[in-house]
């Protein structure tokens, strides 16, 4: 038997389509992929997510959200898509551990994974030598160091003071003059006394030391062309992300980037039937957790009204979702 629906991603779109999906009756099973809980888990304070004035730690949020979706009747499983067939009237997905799956509908909500320079270095001192795209997960590692955070966005900054708690010095490696981050979060991490700004300036190379750990980055100044050398222990690699949906390639409608494209018309609906994009997969614009919940809420509720018209799978139960 297919299953009713099956949901990809565990982040704020999957586990909020889980919510719902698992109040309509659904009974949906959430394949967890390769970071449980998604990006939020290795953010440390969330302050913008409403119904939080204090802020939230990101762990315990998405935490409590997988709580709510286990709640009503969410099953889960630790998989990985590595295919999909979405032609016929039922969906299969082909899973990495080889076995496959079939389902009426389908939620893609697989995020987006950190984007990395591509410079001589990086991969080799990748996780656990100095480089790294997680403040959260690795800061602690570099008390009374001094560190590299590379990009200007919101990341970066929020990457950069969190490990202001640990570090010495914070270098903030941008390739412009200016911060692309939202005003208040450029403000706070210029005005902090252990940040200090280096612009206009590109990375070349990630350098060893004798060991093969860290020891800082061959830059190269766009403005005056000149070449230097920055010492730094660890390099923190903030530059925004890459979305989660190779294995939809041919299937589905993508930008050029990747991005999983939607019919016009609808925030979550695919060109295919039953088939519905949600969160940082589909959505190179806002990417914030609450839009992703948002578009998990709306995929979930189509999903619902189009099952319950194609197989009668579910009465739709708007007087429950209140
Ligand atoms: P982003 O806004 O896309 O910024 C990426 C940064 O990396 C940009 O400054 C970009 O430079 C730089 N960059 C990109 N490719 C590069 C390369 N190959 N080499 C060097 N630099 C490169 O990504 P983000 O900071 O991850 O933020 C993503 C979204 O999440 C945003 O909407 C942001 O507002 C949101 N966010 C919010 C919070 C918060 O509110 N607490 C925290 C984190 C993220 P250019 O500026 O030159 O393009």
């Amino acid at each position: 038997m297919p299953e009713n629906i099956v949901i990809l991603g565990s982040g704020c779109a999957g586990l909020t389509a889980a919510i719902y999906a698992a109040r309509a009756n659904l009974e949906p099973l959430l394949l967890e992929g390769s970071q449980p809980g998604g990006q939020l888990t290795t953010t440390s304070e969330v302050e913008n997510f409403p119904g939080f004035p204090e802020g939230v730690d990101g762990f315990l949020l998405m935490d409590h959200l997988r709580k709510q979706a286990s709640r009503f009747g969410t099953r889960f499983r630790n998989a990985l898509v590595e295919s999909a067939d979405l032609d016929g009237p039922v969906h299969r997905l082909q899973l990495t551990d080889g076995s496959t799956l079939e389902t009426q509908a389908l939620i893609i909500a697989t995020g987006a994974s950190p984007r990395l320079l591509g410079v001589p270095g990086e991969q080799e001192m990748y996780g656990g030598k100095g480089v790294t795209t997680c403040a959260t997960c690795d800061g602690a590692f570099y008390r009374d160091e001094v560190v590299a955070v590379v990009g200007g966005g919101d990341s970066a900054c929020e990457e950069a003071l969190f490990l202001t708690r640990f570090c010495e010095k914070v270098y903030l490696v941008h390739r412009r003059d200016e911060l692309r981050a939202s005003p208040i979060m450029a403000e706070r991490a210029l005005q902090h006394e252990k940040i200090e700004p280096v612009w206009n300036s590109v990375v070349e190379e990630i350098l060893p030391d004798e060991n093969g750990n860290t020891r800082g980055l061959r830059l190269q100044n766009r403005a005056t062309g000149k070449g230097s050398e920055l010492a730094c222990r660890g390099v923190f690699i903030a530059i925004g992300h890459i979305p989660n949906t190779a294995p939809f390639r041919g299937q589905l409608r993508m930008d050029e980037a990747g991005y999983l494209l939607p019919e016009s018309g609808s925030q979550v609906r695919t060109a295919r039937p039953r088939v519905y994009v949600a969160g940082d997969c589909a959505d190179s614009v806002y990417r914030q957790a609450i839009t992703a919940a948002g578009m998990g809420c709306q995929a979930a509720i189509d999903a619902e009204r189009d099952l319950g018209e194609a197989f009668g799978v579910a009465e739709p139960a708007v007087a429950d979702r209140a």
